[in-house]
């Protein structure tokens, strides 16, 4: 009897095609009139951002980047930070004598009235150009230094998002617990402040990625300060408990706009769908193990290139619940609704996401998906 050899025979449907109908099915319920913009934009070229390296001639590198009409978005933030401030301190000065309110109800109506912005400005010596919205320009590759330092690296300008909202601070101890290949870890560095940087991966592979970046980009003084492990980064609450000031968890996730255009490490392959299906568990796991890492009073980013609600803010309740129930941590969400006022101008934001912030692709701006929300130890 002849039998049907289908499973060798029958086509296959790409990855990418089984990503898009998933979205698709997902993203459309969950974005609704939305989704077919970000569609589209995912299927189509990504922009990048040049993090200025401050370990090569920054400046130099910085005036190059200009003379090609790129612009800083970061200082163009703390600008905008600074401009919004002084208008409000001004209006609240106007309001101030204006108003009849008893001489103790002067700070609370203050208080009241401040918003976010005022109170998390963006401090950090990061620069990273881009070029301005609805200019596809592309970067060229980055050079070398006369000491074989390269001068930029070219990463999706959304990803420094999440390394922004981190604030780290002169002599913070910094975890980023799922470093691999290291776009982040370089940005973290490139803030100059952390007393102490533990960068982490379980893959070896992308660890050794990780220390090319490192060679490629720091010199040999800094990067032997940096302690690169690689460990199950769940387990990492129970090794090194209550240690770090800041702690980056940047989880493995669908990375969307890979799975709708690459066939290769695609996570949509069939032959993948345990592992994708198990990662909501997996963020869970580490998330709840960057939190046990930090020190009460510290701070907690989570992040990744998903636009899934499943893997965002479900993964940041879940999180926040396990933390409270299981090991009697508090933890609270920080508002960071002043990113999407500072920077509009670079990204576009979503508008309707509960916890955090979310980065939406877009033609005229084409970064992200980018999710990203801080919790603060209590
Ligand atoms: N932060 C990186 C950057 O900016 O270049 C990207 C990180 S990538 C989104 C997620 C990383 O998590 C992968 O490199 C993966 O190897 C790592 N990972 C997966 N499971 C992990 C685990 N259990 N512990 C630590 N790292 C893990």
């Amino acid at each position: 009897r002849y039998k049907k050899k289908w499973a060798a025979t029958a086509p296959r449907v790409p990855s990418t095609r089984l990503a898009l109908q998933s979205f698709d099915m997902n993203y459309g319920l969950q974005l609704k009139e939305a989704w077919p913009s970000v569609r589209v934009s995912l299927l189509c070229e990504q922009k990048y951002g040049a993090l200025v390296n401050s370990f090569a001639d920054a400046d130099r590198v910085a005036q190059e980047l200009e003379l090609l009409n790129a612009v800083d978005f970061i200082s163009g933030a703390a600008q905008k930070a600074q401009r919004l401030q002084q208008d409000s301190a001004v209006e609240q000065a106007g309001r101030g004598s204006a108003s009849r309110e008893a001489p103790g109800e002067r700070w609370a109506v203050k208080q009241a009235e401040t918003p976010p912005l005022l109170s998390a400005p963006i401090t950090s010596n990061i620069r990273c150009y881009t070029f301005p919205r609805g200019d596809i320009t592309r970067f060229r590759p980055a050079r070398p230094d006369t000491l074989g330092i390269l001068n930029y690296y070219l990463m999706d300008a959304a990803s420094l998002l999440p390394v922004l909202a981190l604030n780290v601070q002169p002599d913070d101890f910094v975890l980023d617990l799922c470093a691999a290949p290291g776009g982040k870890t370089l940005a973290i560095l490139q803030t100059g402040f952390c007393g102490h940087l533990a960068a982490n991966d379980v893959s070896i592979s992308r660890t050794k990625r990780l220390h090319q970046i490192l060679n490629s980009y720091v010199p040999k003084q800094i990067r032997e300060t940096v302690c690169v492990t690689s460990w199950d980064g769940r387990n990492w609450g129970e090794l090194e408990g209550g240690t770090f000031h800041k702690v980056l968890v940047d989880v493995p996730c669908t990375t969307d706009r890979h799975s709708v255009m690459e066939e290769d490490n695609n996570i949509f392959n069939r032959r993948r769908s345990k592992e994708r299906q198990m990662l909501p568990m997996l963020q869970l796991q580490l998330l709840v193990a960057g939190i046990l890492a930090t020190k009460p009073g510290g701070e907690v980013v989570y992040s990744t290139c998903s636009l899934s609600q499943l893997q965002n803010e479900y993964v940041i309740e879940r999180a926040i619940e396990i933390a409270e129930t299981e090991y009697d941590i508090s933890t609270r969400v920080e508002d960071l609704s002043h990113f999407r006022a500072l920077f509009q101008d670079t990204f576009s934001f979503s508008s309707d996401c509960r916890l955090g912030e979310l980065v939406l692709p877009h033609l005229t701006a084409n970064f992200g998906p980018m999710y990203f929300c801080k919790l603060h130890r209590v």
